[in-house]
């Protein structure tokens, strides 16, 4: 049966990123048979500037019925002086909102290859490979009321909500322990359940949650606690779930122990495993067009699309291994170049990892 993927390349790198990561996808799908189809849409400030806006009809019609979408990126320096109501950044929440993506998964893993390129102690994170479950689509970014008020006594004072419905916490407990079965088996729920009433109902619903998972082992940590340990022994996490603003601090702080920002791709998915799968980098407009991009990220953001929208785990592994090897064969991007190794374009690390792929077989 075809399977359908959504390919919206978007702005800046996106388009030279996506390329490559898509030259790695059509290798294996003739190799393996696998039966993808593509098409092509416009999004963000790409799309702005063929139809007026950043997430038009043709896009909505096209990602709906997919199986998968892969992005680029959006945004630049063109579109900055836009309304923010038509900026690119507005396609791709409206591509989270229209398609219900509420699980966000942001791996944070460090090829031993670039340890070096850590802030951090090669020894604390080589090796490193971690999942960060982030809910995306409620808690305190979306809880009402929201605002600015006058107090009775003539104060200011602004205000937000922390709301989690129990529905909401079942379906990205149930996201995150069925990740962890794909791992390591292992998940720590970060809350702030001391302080926090939300997040001790949170903590309440991920323990009733782990009877329905008796292979994951459940632990918990206050997201104070969870941020210190992330910087001091990160490799004893394998998979976190964390409420939409704990996992945006977090996720982040994950993602700068591995030191390269073009390295690190990401998923988000709905109820069923459709998924958007991403760098997590941006349209980084001050070297597009100049093939100098790093495409690692977007290549393994396929790798994602095949393991949690295709449940094709050796698919997924073959990617992974080829970027690796890749990485061995001493190629480096500008942005992970050091002393020593061989810099290449971004269309080069692309045929380094399809070559790695058919040297592998
Ligand atoms: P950015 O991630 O685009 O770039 C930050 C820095 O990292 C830049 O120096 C860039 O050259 C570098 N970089 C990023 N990806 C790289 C790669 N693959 N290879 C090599 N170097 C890479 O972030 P920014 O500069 O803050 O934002 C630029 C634009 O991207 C803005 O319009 C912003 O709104 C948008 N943005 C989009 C997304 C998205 O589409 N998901 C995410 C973040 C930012």
């Amino acid at each position: 049966m075809t399977k359908k993927i959504a390919v919206l390349p978007g702005d800046g790198i996106g388009t030279e990123i996506v390329e490559q990561a898509i030259k790695v996808l059509d290798f294996l799908n003739t190799d393996m048979n696998l039966g993808f189809e593509f098409e092509n849409g416009l999004i963000g400030g790409a799309a702005y500037d063929v139809h007026g806006t950043p997430f038009p009809q043709q896009t909505i019609d096209l990602v709906k019925p997919a199986d998968a979408i892969l992005l680029g990126a959006v945004g630049g320096y063109k579109w900055e002086s836009l309304d923010i109501s038509v900026r690119p950044e507005k396609g791709l929440l409206g591509l989270r909102s229209t398609l219900n993506l509420f699980s966000n998964l942001r791996p944070a893993i460090l090829y031993p290859q670039l340890a070096d390129a850590s802030t951090l102690k090669p020894e604390v994170v080589s090796g490193l490979d971690l999942m960060i479950v982030r809910e995306l689509t409620g808690g305190i970014y979306f809880g009402q009321p929201r605002g600015v008020r006058v107090l009775e006594n003539g104060e200011r004072q602004g205000f937000n909500t922390a709301t989690y419905t129990e529905s909401e916490v079942r379906r990205i407990g149930h996201s995150a322990f069925r990740i962890a079965q794909k791992r390591h088996k292992k998940l720590c729920s970060v809350d702030k359940a001391n302080v926090l009433e939300c997040t001790e109902f949170w903590r309440e619903i991920m323990i009733d949650l782990s009877k329905e998972y008796p292979d994951v082992t459940l632990s918990h940590m206050y997201v104070d606690n969870a941020a210190m340990q992330l910087v001091r022994a990160p490799k004893q996490f394998d998979v976190i779930v964390t409420s939409n603003l704990f996992g945006d601090v977090l996720s982040d702080c994950a993602s700068m122990l591995t030191g390269s920002i073009g390295m690190l791709p990401s998923a988000s998915l709905d109820e069923h495993g459709k998924g958007m799968y991403e760098p997590i980098h941006g349209s980084a407009p001050d070297i597009a067009g100049q093939d100098i991009a790093n495409p690692l990220a977007t290549i393994l953001s396929v790798a994602m699309m095949l393991r949690y929208t295709f449940n094709n785990e050796a698919a997924a592994l073959r990617i992974e291994k080829a970027v690796n090897d890749a990485l061995d064969s001493n190629v480096r991007t500008a942005d992970i170049y050091a002393a020593g190794t061989q810099k290449v374009s971004c269309s080069q690390m692309g045929d380094a990892v399809v070559s790695a792929l058919k040297n592998r077989g």
